[in-house]
């Protein structure tokens, strides 16, 4: 099968390309389709035979759970056991849009969807054919982001095609996604709320509705160690990865740069194919540069990241060399988690790799590459 791609337009889709979607999700089948956040692979989120396809083809993991989207807030209602002051607060504040909040479930989703667990993910997107799609299936979707489990999530239809296009019916394309990076999910189901995953809405901004929440050590992109049991089960997994190995350097700006171009120009000496990911359209030396934009405009270089990451796989570089964001501020905690955890926990300190770059540049080299 290869997925019949339809071009929409995002403020006025045609109604009849979204009934020939919305029949396809009615019908058990596989939609993949824009948000605002990234490109989600839809199914019907009560038909358990659809949601475990989504897992197949996809290559996710069972025991990680779907976000649930929904269209109306109604729907909450019916996907949700228990809705508490905080949750009617955080939608109604910050829906449609990039949150996704963590509930009692109710028995009316299948175990599938939710992984066993008791709780459920849901949220409501900020795109209108997301809306559009929802609406007409008549159904709330289950949808991950429509990229191969591991890969940097999709923010474009082309990135759908490249992954899943032989796997499932359809593709609604409305061009770029606006955020590039995926929603917030905040776990509501404890005393304290808990941020698991850092994304499009930020700590601040909740915070300003609900009073404190806490930040999962997770968020912060360091890899989930093995003996504590997640909170979220995707937390456990490696994610937005390229098939390049990644570098992300962090520290003082000017040492970050001067630590990524010496890093660069000892693997390209030896040979190695290498990309840089840059900022503020500083000048590296490297098969492929790519900048992620001004330092001082996070959003759009979380706009831009995935598909930096994607474009250097294209080029066939073999290591990626990034500079490293550490602002914690707004978007930039989701943008720091994702670059680090695309590196599988491969953050350097700029000072040190400048140090071990003078005193021992092989054992750095076969640090980096691997024995
Ligand atoms: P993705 O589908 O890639 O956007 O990932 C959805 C994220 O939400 C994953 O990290 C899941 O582990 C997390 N998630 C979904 N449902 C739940 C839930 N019921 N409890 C905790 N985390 C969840
Ligand atoms: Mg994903």
């Amino acid at each position: 099968m290869r997925a019949r791609v339809y071009r929409v337009d995002r403020e006025a889709p045609d109604p009849e390309v979204i009934s020939r979607a919305a029949e396809v999700i009615r019908a058990g089948g596989l939609v993949a389709f824009p948000t605002e956040t990234v490109y989600g692979l839809g199914a019907d989120a009560l038909n358990p035979r659809a949601v475990e396809k989504v897992f197949r083809v996809k290559g996710r993991p069972p025991d990680n759970p779907l976000i649930i989207h929904i269209a109306s807030f109604e729907d909450l209602y019916s996907v949700a056991e228990e809705v508490d002051w905080r949750a009617e607060k955080l939608a109604r504040r910050f829906w449609p849009g990039p949150l996704t909040l963590i509930v009692k479930r109710s028995p009316r989703v299948p175990d599938v969807t939710v992984a066993g667990l008791d709780t459920a993910a849901v949220r409501m997107p900020r795109h209108n054919v997301a809306l559009k799609l929802i609406e007409t299936s008549e159904r709330p979707i289950a949808a991950p982001s429509a990229n191969k489990s591991g890969k940097p999530s999709p923010t474009l239809a082309a990135h759908v095609l490249q992954d899943l296009g032989d796997e499932i019916d359809l593709i609604l394309d409305a061009g770029p996604t606006d955020i590039g990076v995926e929603s917030t999910v905040l776990d509501l189901t404890s005393e304290r709320p808990v941020i698991l995953r850092p994304g499009g809405v930020s700590r601040e901004e909740i915070e300003a509705v609900i009073g404190e929440v806490e930040v999962h050590p997770s968020a912060l992109g360091l890899l989930f160690h093995s003996g504590e049991s997640p909170r979220s089960p995707g937390m456990k997994y490696r994610h937005y990865a390229p098939a390049a190995k990644l570098i992300v350097v962090e520290g003082e700006l000017e040492e970050v740069r001067n630590a990524v171009a010496s890093l660069a120009d000892l693997l390209m000496s030896r040979g190695i194919r290498v990309g840089v990911l840059g900022s503020d359209g500083y000048s590296y030396r490297a098969d492929i540069v790519r900048d992620l934009g001004s330092r001082s405009n996070p959003l759009e270089a979380a706009r831009r990241l995935f598909v930096s990451l994607r474009e250097m796989d294209e080029e066939g570089v073999e290591v990626i060399v990034a500079e490293g964001w550490e602002e914690e501020k707004g978007i930039g905690l989701a943008l720091k988690n994702r670059l680090r955890k695309a590196s599988g926990g491969a953050v350097l300190r700029a000072d040190w790799l400048l140090r071990a770059l003078k005193t021992s540049p092989s054992s750095v080299y076969t640090e980096v590459m691997g024995t």
